[in-house]
């Protein structure tokens, strides 16, 4: 079982947004749990006591080897006492970004397969072969997206949030995003941000809406124009938004995905596309060890 730390909700404040009339406070979702931090112990949650009330000692999921979700479901597996076995599309890499060697450590079981063989990651027969290598398991599919991850994640938002006109999240697959449509009340807009490129995301937040029969009570938006190019991509303009974020407010955030959502939120009330009055809930969707492996791709020294 995952057992959850507590958490702030910091109200942070800037001229800007109070010539606006605009309050802003983030919900510090890093903070909760030591080692499976951020959404991802929302979605991991169920899933492992899943596995447990199911008898299974061990999960298994897949990633790409700079995976947020890899490096959750090995510490989060491990803090459950299970084992769990990454199969990670590609090709093992030498010296190991820090989020592999994070999931060794965490005592995952890394098992590499070429990005032909991960394409078939779905497949029935694949699931079979891996069975007979690895013994049974249980699977959380890539990403971590499904029913148990969905229950976890309504739960992100508590009562004491029900005062804020609008939620803010950062948006991959989309899950947590759909666990939070679930949750909003009828006064309140989800706002979530895309950080991968194009406007297919709007039909997957639908499929996915529609798949897990979640209709929100409020309003529900997805920003796609702060991808800054796709997934993993930066410029140095969202670098030193972060750098400036961690300056200004002492709170680590990261590129990849928390940083797109604050600097495309930021951009928004600056052009007045969010009305006077509102008071803003960001979700710090954490992520901050995907900050360790990013550094190192990159050779940078964001803060953490
Ligand atoms: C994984 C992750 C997300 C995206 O969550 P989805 O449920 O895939 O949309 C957002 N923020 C952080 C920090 C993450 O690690």
């Amino acid at each position: 079982m995952l057992i959850p730390r507590s958490i702030t909700t910091e109200k942070i404040s800037y001229p800007l947004w109070e010539d606006k009339g605009i309050e802003v406070s983030i919900k510090r979702l890093d903070q909760i749990h030591e080692l499976a931090s951020g959404n991802k112990f929302f979605k991991l949650k169920y899933n492992l006591e899943k596995a447990i009330s199911e008898g299974h000692d061990t999960i298994l999921t897949f990633g790409g080897a700079y995976s947020n979700h890899i490096y959750a479901s090995a510490a989060a597996a491990k803090s459950a006492n299970l084992h769990s076995i990454g199969i990670i599309r590609g090709e093992e890499t030498l010296p190991l970004n820090p989020t592999i060697a994070s999931a060794l450590e965490h005592g995952m079981h890394i098992h590499y397969v070429s990005r032909e063989e991960y394409r078939k990651k779905t497949e029935s027969d694949f699931l079979v072969s891996l069975k007979e290598k690895f013994g049974n398991f249980y699977m959380i599919p890539e990403g971590g997206n499904n029913e148990e991850a969905i229950k976890g994640t309504t739960e992100i938002l508590s009562q004491d949030d029900s005062e804020f006109t609008h939620i803010t999240t950062s948006i991959g697959t989309g899950g947590t995003f759909s666990g939070l449509a679930n949750k909003i009340n009828k006064d309140q807009i989800l706002m979530g941000f895309s950080s991968l490129k194009g406007d297919f995301i709007h039909d997957e937040i639908k499929f996915l809406l529609e798949k897990y029969k979640i209709t929100p009570e409020g309003k529900t938006q997805v920003v796609d124009q702060y991808h800054f190019g796709g997934y993993g991509k930066v410029n140095s303009d969202l670098i030193d938004f972060v750098r400036w974020f961690y300056k200004e407010f002492e709170i680590a955030i990261e590129p990849i995905y928390t940083g797109k959502m604050i600097y495309g939120l930021f951009e928004m009330i600056k052009d007045d596309q969010i009305e006077s009055g509102s008071k803003i809930l960001i979700l710090h969707t954490g992520g901050l060890q995907g900050l360790a492996g990013f550094n190192h791709r990159y050779g940078l020294s964001l803060p953490l």
